[in-house]
């Protein structure tokens, strides 16, 4: 690799080296060029910070926190009106007005009770974000996501029941796991439920999550660097 160019800001270079890696490992596993997304995850860092990746050309952002994303996102929307913001962490139900107010994705989806909140909410705001069902393809009790076993009923309610726009799935594997295990379970739940999206893989297997179908991939510290410890967490 040629030396970085000082006059090109480090987050620019950043997202630059991310997508020719998501185009290489897009191109590797024989997929259509373009047919993997990226979701830039800006979560703990401020709107200065979020600018550069916006004057780099950047449109699709995550972030795992309502409050958080509504005290930055607003006045970045207005702005830029093409920008995208996916909501990448849990929804409360008593976010669930703001949410679907700002959210262009909810990616988090995972009870039915959220599901009929959603519902009810799209219905009185007629916004209609895409959203996502979280499953916990690794069954761990401390984690969101609906079990395995339970997906194909819980797909079913959201489509059927709610009339949810349900594009697919995500998934966050456990951190001391192979992912690919659950990056296959993921591509399979969404196969016999119909489902095309499937959002699985961040800055350490995104490659790896492309090979297993990925068409996103949520990436933070590769583009924006380390976040503080508090919030390091997924
Ligand atoms: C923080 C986060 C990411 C990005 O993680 P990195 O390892 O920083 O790329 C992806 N998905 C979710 C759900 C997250 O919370």
């Amino acid at each position: 690799m040629s030396a970085p160019d000082p006059t090109v800001p480090v987050i620019a270079r950043n997202l630059a080296a991310v997508n020719a890696q998501v185009a290489e490992a897009t191109k590797e596993a024989g997929r259509a060029a373009g047919s993997v997304g990226l979701v830039a995850v800006t979560k703990t860092h401020p709107a200065s910070v979020i600018r550069h990746a916006i004057a780099a050309g950047h449109r699709v952002f995550g972030e795992n926190r309502v409050q958080e994303a509504l005290d930055k996102w607003p006045p970045l929307k207005e702005e830029f009106p093409d920008v995208s913001v996916h909501l990448i962490g849990p929804l409360q139900r008593n976010k669930v007005r703001p949410a679907v107010a700002l959210f262009d994705a909810i990616e988090t989806v995972d009870r039915p009770r959220l599901a009929r909140a959603l519902a009810d909410e799209m219905e009185r705001s007629g916004r209609r974000p895409d959203c996502f069902i979280q499953i916990n393809t690794g069954e761990e009790a401390q984690k969101a996501g609906v079990f395995p076993a339970e997906a194909d009923a819980f797909i079913a309610a959201c489509r059927d029941d709610h009339g949810l726009a349900t594009r697919g799935l995500m998934c966050i594997p456990p951190i001391d796991e192979e992912p690919s295990l659950h990056f296959a379970l993921l591509g399979e739940i969404a196969r016999r439920n119909g489902l095309g999206e499937l959002s699985m893989g961040m800055s350490a297997d995104f490659e790896t999550a492309i090979r297993f179908g990925a068409t996103l991939v949520r990436v933070g510290t590769a583009i924006f660097g380390p976040r503080p410890p508090r919030d390091s967490r997924p």
